[in-house]
């Protein structure tokens, strides 16, 4: 059984692609969170952030997320999440980031939900 996000960066899974460039690719949440909720990951296939090694990439990761924030024009304020690993709420293992904005997000402790 093939990587779900490996499929949408292979096309064999649609969505809704609101960012691409050489390594980064990012797309809208099939269940978004919030008025904008978009997935910006790496076209390489890594499990998670726990196997980020490479700065290069992380750069770029983190610069294609503010890319996309600026995109969704959410100046009034957003959030990056990583879930991590399975105790971290990690769902499908190819890492992404979440880019989530567009309504008040309140406080950044879990229990307060997103
Ligand atoms: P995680 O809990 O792993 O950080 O989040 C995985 C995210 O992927 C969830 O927010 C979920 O809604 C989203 N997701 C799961 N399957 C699909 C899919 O097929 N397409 C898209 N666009 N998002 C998906
Ligand atoms: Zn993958």
């Amino acid at each position: 059984m093939g990587c779900l996000f490996c499929q949408i960066v292979e096309g064999e899974i649609p969505s809704e692609q609101v960012y691409e460039d050489a390594t980064c690719l990012a797309f809208r949440d099939i269940r978004p969170q919030a008025p904008s909720h978009v997935l910006v990951i790496p076209k390489q296939h890594l499990d998670s952030l726990w196997d980020l090694e490479d700065p290069e990439l992380a750069g770029q990761l983190l610069s294609a997320a503010a890319h996309v924030a600026r995109q969704e024009k959410l100046e009034r304020g957003w959030r990056l999440i990583a879930n991590t690993r399975s105790e971290g709420g990690q769902e499908v293992d190819h890492l992404h980031l979440h880019v989530l904005g567009g309504r008040p997000l309140g406080s950044m402790l879990p229990s307060a939900g997103v």
